[in-house]
């Protein structure tokens, strides 16, 4: 499964984040074959639809589909020097699909902060610096590799070489590999370079409990999202000890502290839902059966593909999928309804499956 890596400096609050996924973590019952590393967290993804589905075809249970973050642990200064821990701290960040940095956006004067102050783009400059100099490394050594073979007739150095080029002055500007346009094919090569920096990230603000209810009060906050948005990246505010707190609560105690703090929901669920959208990821549903449940697949998955997340057998034996939108379901209200108005669709294997899209798949075993 794609995992977002947890990374920040040492005393932001990323342990504290983690302790919250893990306390609000998936209902584990409904996975039992899931083997799971101490620094992983897998949280059921919210979705509302689900209840309103559930609703029109009550099924025994409701199974959301989940999501896994990793903790990366250990030193990040001087980590792109080599020296052991900040090795192994790179090379856990390589591993993960997706970048969750975390932020300090809170004063706690009996918190030390690493660096002496609560310095938000400090601290963001600190990790990236790191990641900077480690893809800068790692292009260097690459171009070493094809600048001979690009100088003759081999085209696919040639274009390597080409967007290496392109690439070495960014790092050099310490800027991060995703705030470059590529073409489809320059894409296609920065994907075999396995780059830190060209990761999708996101970055958390750690706030305050007391500006929960309007995170743009903090300069911090606003700080940060400012260097987000000029990076592109996508930026959100939660307090770490809150959502730590709320996870604990069962669901009345829950809603009371929300409203209490003034918010609509905890940050967590933005969290979630932002890391599953930064990862390209969608939701289809099944119900009718046992369970009403949520499927994670790929934006751009066929049919096939997406009958795959089920079963192999199924992608195997694909024959069609028998679809209807969320939407239509919702605004006809029975699956009887939702036919008589011609809205099922009987779709093939070339099928682009939709966020939303709640399918009966069949298929020849
Ligand atoms: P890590 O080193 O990044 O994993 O940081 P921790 O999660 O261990 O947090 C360091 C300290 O900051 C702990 O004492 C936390 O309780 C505290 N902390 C974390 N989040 C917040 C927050 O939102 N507000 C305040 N005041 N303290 C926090």
């Amino acid at each position: 499964a794609l995992t977002a890596g947890i990374v920040g400096l040492p005393n932001v609050g990323k342990s504290t984040l983690f302790n919250a996924i893990t306390k609000a973590g998936a209902e584990m019952a409904n996975y039992p074959f899931a083997t799971i590393e101490p620094n992983v967290g897998i949280v059921e993804v919210p979705d509302d639809r689900l209840a309103r589905i559930q609703e029109i075809e009550p099924a025994d249970k409701i199974i959301p589909t989940t999501f896994e973050f990793t903790d990366i642990a250990g030193i990040v200064k001087g980590a792109s020097k080599g020296e052991g821990l900040g090795n192994k701290f790179l090379e856990n960040i390589r591993q993960v699909n997706a970048i969750v940095h975390v932020v300090r956006a809170f004063d706690d004067d009996e918190i030390i902060h690493v660096n002496g102050k609560v310095d938000p783009l400090d601290d963001i400059d600190t990790i990236n610096t790191e990641l900077v100099l480690a893809d800068l490394e790692a292009v260097d050594k690459r171009y070493a590799k094809v600048a001979r073979a690009a100088k003759g007739s081999d085209k696919a150095a040639k274009a390597e070489a080409a967007v290496l080029e392109k690439i070495k002055p960014v790092l050099e500007a310490g800027k991060a590999v995703r705030t470059i346009d590529f073409s489809e094919e320059e894409e296609k090569v920065v994907k075999s370079l396995f780059l830190l920096t060209s990761k999708p990230t996101l970055y958390v603000a750690n706030i305050a409990e007391d500006d929960m209810a309007n995170p743009t009060n903090s300069p911090y906050y606003q700080k940060i999202k400012d260097f987000a948005d000029s990076e592109k990246a996508e930026v959100i505010a939660l307090s770490a000890n809150a959502e730590e707190e709320i996870a604990q609560l069962d669901d009345d105690e829950k809603a009371d502290y929300l409203e209490l703090a003034g918010v609509k929901e905890p940050g967590l669920n933005k969290l979630i839902r932002s890391a599953y959208h930064l990862l390209d990821l969608r939701t289809f549903f099944t119900a009718g059966g046992k369970e009403t449940r949520a499927w994670t697949f790929k934006a751009g998955y066929k049919a096939p593909q997406a009958a795959g997340v089920i079963h192999s057998d199924f992608e195997r034996g694909f024959i069609r999928a028998e679809t209807i939108a969320f939407a239509d379901l919702d605004e006809y209200g029975s699956v009887k309804a939702v036919k008589e108005a011609g809205k099922l669709r009987s779709e093939g294997k070339d099928y682009d499956v939709q966020d939303g899209d709640i399918i009966e798949f069949r298929f020849n075993v």
